[in-house]
């Protein structure tokens, strides 16, 4: 099956932005996201990695953690676990609990928990002895964060986003025409958004789609190849990361 459109969950996107009722509209995938956006943003320091995981310090398990944050003082090598919670009701004493136990259980210095919604005072509470902090983070802001970080989330799975981390260029009769590329991390989707014709594209892995400018991606294995489509049919693949320079 051929996807050629996906600009659905981009207006939808645009929708939360334009409309607060709608706000429940998001995923917590996206949230998840937006703070990891948030934070590499906020991080002059350091290194900011976001949706990893890290071994249990005792069993040796896989612990999945949305932030996770490293810098230097000294000598030292800070670790802090950056927890996103979008909720619908305050949060409680057994959340602060539960970042707890995962920061102790990946070894975190300190914790962060960033939330849409506030927490009880014994959370408040709790959480200043034990050295957790909270944050606040809209819904609202959390959109501007995704949509101006050049996010998406997969119009494929729905399930997970894709960061749309390529952008290509080629040059024909002295005018560049660019795009952005990015696949989806859990099913692989590739998205294409053509700049030059405003075109939309999604495509399965060995799939193939072209835009309104005759412009042809292919979704490979390794990442993903670029055409240009010919009068003659005379195809070359390109290197989507690489811009193309006439030497004329
Ligand atoms: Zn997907
Ligand atoms: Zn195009």
């Amino acid at each position: 099956m051929l996807f050629t459109s996906w600009q659905k969950t981009y207006y939808e996107a645009l929708e939360i932005k334009e409309n607060n009722k709608t706000q429940r509209k998001m995923k917590w995938q996206e949230y998840q996201e937006a703070v990891g956006v948030l934070y590499e943003q906020m991080s002059e320091m350091g290194e900011v990695r976001k949706n990893i995981t890290i071994p249990d310090r005792v069993t040796g398990q896989a612990r999945q953690v949305d932030v996770w944050w490293e810098f230097q003082i000294g000598n030292h090598t800070i670790k802090i676990l950056i927890d996103a919670k979008m909720r619908a009701s305050k949060l409680d004493v057994k959340d602060v609990e539960e970042i707890l136990a995962l920061a102790k259980s990946v070894k975190a210095d300190k914790a962060i928990i960033v939330t849409n919604n506030e927490w009880t005072s014994p959370a408040q509470l709790f959480a200043n002895h034990e050295g957790l902090d909270f944050l606040i983070l809209t819904i609202d802001e959390a959109t501007d964060l995704i949509i101006d970080g050049k996010w998406l989330m997969c119009k494929d799975c729905g399930k997970d986003c894709v960061v749309m981390d390529s952008d290509g260029a080629v040059e024909i009769d002295e005018k560049i025409n660019w795009w952005l590329g990015g696949k989806c991390r859990s099913c692989r989707t590739l998205h294409i958004i053509c700049q030059a014709c405003g075109a939309k594209g999604m495509m399965r892995i060995n799939e193939s789609w072209s835009c309104n400018c005759d412009f042809e991606w292919k979704n490979t294995e390794e990442y993903y190849e670029f055409k240009i489509i010919t009068e003659n049919d005379v195809t070359e693949f390109k290197d989507p990361n690489q811009r193309e320079i006439d030497f004329n």
